[in-house]
């Protein structure tokens, strides 16, 4: 590892830090903190402690906060900093920068001067949610925190009942059981989702069901840790099946009977029974058309 300050180059670095477990962070995550110049950090205690947890020494160098309260002077300040030649090592409390958390404004103040940007990417817990969920993850939208007030929140929710993706959003634990209900008012009782709980953690938690049976799991629970909710997006029956016969026969040239309706049926929220009997009655035509 190059744990050798000042060997960066100029410019900002984002860093992606564990979201539970200290040993998820990456050796160029590390190599990062070693050799920034400077060390901007959202919380500077949890950033020493990641430091010190892997043997990287501050060696004098300079730490600075930046969290979402920040004034435009702070960010200016670091542009400077940039501009003068200095290396930055940005990181988060938890996860990934920017993502529900500071970074973006700093990320816009780099570009806006043209100055680098890049990124040692890490886990966040909207991927880690979305690997171990078991929902379908061909499109998914982030959500980040829904609003506290039932009616904003409610709002908030009714403006995503119709996308195409599975809805990926952070909620605390005390809210848990409100938000479930509310998704469950808004987007109907049916609508599959998960909570995932503790991502990475010694008491990691995936509970899954339709949003009644999770709203009736969590009401009144004592839940503690961190959480986030996904929730699958609504089986319209929209699709047409014209469609889903050109869809099929495309994917049948390069895939199995079987794998073409997974993907399909996942693509587009339909049962797979439906799309894998279609694609059995295609994929016979098309052997038919062949033999003769
Ligand atoms: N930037 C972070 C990321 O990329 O994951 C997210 C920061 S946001 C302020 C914190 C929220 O992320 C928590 O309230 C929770 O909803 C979610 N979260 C963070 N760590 C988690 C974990 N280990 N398990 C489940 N959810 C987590």
């Amino acid at each position: 590892m190059n744990f050798q300050k000042g060997t960066l180059p100029p410019g900002l670095t984002f860093v992606g830090v564990p979201i539970g477990s200290a040993r998820d962070v990456t050796l160029r995550a590390l190599d990062t903190l070693a050799s920034a110049d400077v060390l901007v950090a959202e919380d500077t205690r949890t950033m020493r402690k990641l430091m010190d947890i892997h043997g990287i020494p501050l060696d004098g160098r300079k730490m600075i906060s930046l969290h979402d309260h920040s004034t435009p002077a702070k960010l200016e300040g670091l542009v400077d900093l940039v501009r003068g030649g200095a290396s930055l090592a940005y990181a988060s409390e938890a996860g990934m920068p920017a993502i529900a958390d500071p970074g973006f404004e700093l990320a816009r103040a780099m570009h806006d001067a043209n100055l680098p940007v890049t990124c040692a990417p890490g886990p966040s817990a909207a991927a880690t949610a979305l690997a171990v969920a078991g929902l379908p993850t061909d499109a998914f939208m982030f959500l980040g925190f829904l609003p506290n007030a039932q009616s904003a929140r409610r709002q908030a929710i009714e403006a995503v009942a119709d996308v195409a993706a599975t809805l990926v959003l952070y909620e605390s634990p005390k809210r848990l059981a409100k938000c479930l209900a509310d998704l469950a008012t808004v987007l109907g009782d049916d609508r599959n989702a998960a909570v995932c709980r503790e991502l990475t953690k010694k008491f990691e938690e995936v509970r899954r069901g339709s949003l009644s049976d999770l709203t009736a799991a969590y009401q009144g629970a004592n839940v503690k840790g961190e959480l986030v909710v996904l929730v699958e997006r609504g089986h319209s029956p929209i699709v047409r099946e014209i469609d889903l016969e050109n869809e099929i026969k495309a994917a049948l040239s390069s895939m199995s009977v079987r794998d073409a309706a997974d993907a399909i049926a996942q693509a587009h929220g339909v049962k797979r029974r439906t799309v894998y009997n279609l694609a059995l009655k295609l994929s016979a035509e098309e052997q038919d058309d062949t033999d003769r």
